[in-house]
């Protein structure tokens, strides 16, 4: 599949529908990210492709790795009038993942002041790692309620505030979800849970603005070169990943009974208009209302913190959007005028709405949406904003990070965690982890040139930079 790939911008290249594809396989790098790109991503760009009512093309972002059936970093959309399809594999397993910024209003050298101490006391208050527990215990009628408020429980728990809202994905609360679809095994899994970052690739850090690079977009979002942010990576935890499990193998079993042949059986799905698809909509957004009231109620801890060791720190909420999702979106299609309803997957992808989008709330909607993009604990991180819609591409989706170059297999052999904690010390970051397994796992060379990446994302026209940040402080799960 490598062997088809025809450029056709400098940042964009094209594989010819083939071997029972619907649509063209699209991916967005130069001449080096293809280089170096997995083979594995254009075999699974051209799996997804073959899935039944697939609209326009099968997209990689530039990020683009290899993922569990769809890539790391695959956008696609799917018609349900044309029998289209919902893939529990194209959400992702931790289902919206996302990053929330918040914007302190503080010069950085206020928190290089009381860096240890600040780095110390945010390791102590946010549960993180493998099965760490958190504040709350959430079961019966008060998990449903948590599965279908989102955010918006979370505040009326007292964790967070009314005006985090507006700045929330579907303004904190995903409309559809249906609690009683998600299993008991999953609620249980989830019950010490909320409001923990988890292990791996999650994090909180505390940033600087290191680079302005759009300025008439950066005042509105209130990004000053020089001001420290707090970002946050996680998602829906335990609950996300058990449902993702049980609908995956029973969208395996029922695959043959709703006439679909699976090119990979990791591709598992259903028709969207299907009881089992319908069902899986249903708990998925559920998976959505957790992950945004895990982000809400860790957004609060972190404030906490900041309240007793920098208390003139405001932490107002930037923007808070998800990675690994399936929504319901209308777009036009490439060469039709009129939009359609479509079910967009977006794994390891960002939404990227523009200017002008009803969706965004005020005073974002002038501008754009902010895209908020990782890029390791020892490099960049970036804030892009959304293309608006005329110029959008891919259903209006970006990348969502640097994406991976090295398996965490590879990257196991060849750094030990407490080297690269000491490297990063030594340049100003401060890392706190219970896992230095996790942190090799994580290192900053694991992941590809995020520079590189986010300046391609810009060329294709997905997003246009907007601020470049540093980190100084990390806590890593
Ligand atoms: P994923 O959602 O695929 O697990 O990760 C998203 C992106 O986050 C990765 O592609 C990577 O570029 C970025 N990332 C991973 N670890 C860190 C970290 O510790 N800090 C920052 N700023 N970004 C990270
Ligand atoms: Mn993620
Ligand atoms: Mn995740």
């Amino acid at each position: 599949d490598t062997a088809k790939l025809e450029r056709i911008t400098a940042t964009a290249w094209r594989i010819p529908p083939h071997d029972g594809m619907h649509v063209p396989g699209i991916v967005y790098a130069d001449e080096y990210l293809i280089a170096d790109m997995d083979d594995k991503v254009c075999q699974q760009v051209c799996n997804v492709a073959k899935l039944p009512g697939i609209v326009e093309a099968s997209y990689a972002m530039p990020d683009a790795h290899w993922g569990y059936g769809f890539p790391i970093g695959g956008v696609a959309a799917f018609d349900p009038e044309a029998g289209g399809v919902v893939s529990a594999g194209g959400v992702g397993f931790d289902i919206s993942c996302g990053v929330r910024t918040m914007l302190t209003g503080l010069p950085a050298n206020r928190v290089v002041e009381v860096r240890d101490t600040l780095a110390d006391a945010l390791y102590a208050e946010i549960p993180v790692g493998l099965g760490s527990t958190g504040h709350l215990h959430v079961v019966g009628e008060e998990m449903d309620a948590m599965l279908l408020g989102g955010a918006r429980w979370a505040v009326e728990q007292g964790y967070g505030d009314a005006a985090d809202l507006e700045r929330i994905e579907e303004r904190g609360r995903m409309a559809g979800a249906e609690p009683a679809t998600v299993s008991d095994r999953a609620k249980t899994r989830q019950r010490d849970e909320v409001g923990t970052l988890g292990s791996g690739n999650h994090y909180l850090e505390v940033q600087q603005v290191a680079e302005i690079l759009l300025p008439d977009v950066a005042e509105v979002f209130g990004l000053r070169e020089g001001d420290a942010v707090v970002t946050i990576h996680c998602g829906s935890r335990g609950l996300g990943h058990q449902i993702g499990t049980e609908f995956l193998r029973e969208m395996v079993e029922t695959a043959g009974e709703h006439g679909i042949a699976l090119p990979d059986r990791e591709l598992a799905c259903a028709p969207i208009e299907s009881a089992l698809g319908r069902r899986y909509l249903g708990a998925m957004r559920a998976g959505i209302n957790c992950a945004f009231a895990n982000r809400e109620v860790i957004g609060h801890l972190a404030r906490q913190v900041f309240a007793r060791v920098l208390p003139e720190a405001r932490l107002d909420l930037l923007f808070d959007v998800s990675h690994n999702t399936c929504k319901e979106e209308a777009h036009p299609v490439a060469g039709e005028s009129a939009a359609r309803r479509l079910f967009v997957h977006r794994k390891g992808a960002t939404r990227a709405f523009g200017a002008g989008d009803p969706a965004l709330p005020e005073p974002l909607r002038a501008v754009g949406q902010p895209v908020l993009i990782g890029g390791s604990m020892g490099t960049a991180s970036y804030v892009l904003v959304g293309t608006p819609r005329d110029g959008g591409h891919a259903f209006r989706s970006a990348c969502h990070g640097a994406g991976r170059a090295l398996s965490r297999h590879a990257a196991l052999r060849r750094w030990r965690g407490r080297d690269i904690v000491n490297d990063l010390e030594q340049r100003g970051i401060a890392i706190r982890s219970p896992s230095m397994r996790g942190v090799a796992e994580e290192a900053p060379g694991a992941y590809k040139d995020i520079d590189a990446v986010v300046e391609v994302a810009e060329r294709a026209g997905l997003a246009r930079r907007v601020a470049r940040l540093t980190p100084m402080i990390c806590v890593k799960g």
